[in-house]
């Protein structure tokens, strides 16, 4: 989608710090962490959020929890525990309508905040 901030970072019109990336998925830091370790992992592929996935969509995102899986033995934070946090739509605080995963770790987490 040409005027979504997430396709424009998959597509290296705006830079991102990349984590890691696979056919499928990108991995990146949040510019605004909430967390001493905060990542979000989008499909390439343009899905708004989990509501969004359908019948044809959904071979673009079947393949983030094992996605997940390796970010977050990158990051260092498999043993210690971690966070996962889809966001979806806007009163639970979507703001970038791109389907994306938060991690956060590396820090106590509190719970439900
Ligand atoms: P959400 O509120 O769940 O839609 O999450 C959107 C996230 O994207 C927020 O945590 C933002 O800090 C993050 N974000 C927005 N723009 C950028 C950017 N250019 N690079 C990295 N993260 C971003
Ligand atoms: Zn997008």
């Amino acid at each position: 989608m040409s005027d979504c901030i997430f396709c424009k970072i998959i597509n290296g019109e705006i830079p991102s710090k990349k984590v890691m990336e696979n056919d499928d998925f990108y991995a990146f830091y949040d510019i605004n962490p909430v967390a001493k370790v905060h990542v979000l992992v989008v499909p390439k592929k343009h899905v708004a959020n989990i509501s969004a996935i359908t019948d044809d969509n959904q071979k673009y995102v079947a393949g983030i929890l094992p996605f997940i899986r390796d970010v977050v033995a990158k990051l260092g934070l498999a043993d210690d525990g971690y966070r996962v946090i889809f966001n979806t739509g806007e009163k639970a605080g979507q703001t970038v309508f791109h389907m994306h995963a938060h991690i956060l770790g590396g820090q106590e987490l509190d719970w439900p905040n």
